[in-house]
């Protein structure tokens, strides 16, 4: 179960991290990229049963899906990963679903018609916010 690895690794990190700033957490935020294949609501479930008896035990904890967006390598503009794909067949959504380093043989730049494009955030998991009081 790799959520169970990703999750006690965020747990313990938050927990260094509050030890040396010597404060307690109230409030983090946990980003899952649409693209990470991750179940959310098994990170969820873990972030629940993990977080007892640690530093985030009365702390708020927001698990949140990041929506991945893509970067066109010769106009320098991004765009949602989702609105990209839109116009494409099902068939293909599919098969980038699963590969999307593929984004750039299917889709183009709306904007310059490039296809030099790279997936620049939403395939990992990430603490995008942490506060402490
Ligand atoms: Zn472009």
């Amino acid at each position: 179960m790799h959520e169970l690895v990703i999750v006690s690794g965020i747990i313990d990190a938050i927990t260094q991290v509050a030890e040396r700033e010597n404060k307690k957490v109230s409030l983090v935020r946990i980003a899952v990229g649409e693209l990470a294949s991750f179940d959310i609501n098994l990170i969820r479930e873990l972030v629940e049963l993990l977080r007892k008896g640690t530093c985030l035990e009365e702390a708020e904890v927001i698990v949140e899906e990041e929506g991945a967006v893509v970067r066109c390598k010769t106009c320098g503009m991004s765009w949602g990963f989702k609105e990209l794909v839109e116009p494409l067949s099902e068939d293909e959504r599919e098969m980038i679903h699963f590969l999307p380093e593929l984004v750039s043989s299917f889709s183009k730049c709306p904007s310059c018609g490039s296809r030099d494009l790279e997936i620049e955030s939403g395939r990992g998991i990430r603490v995008s916010q942490i506060e402490f009081r």
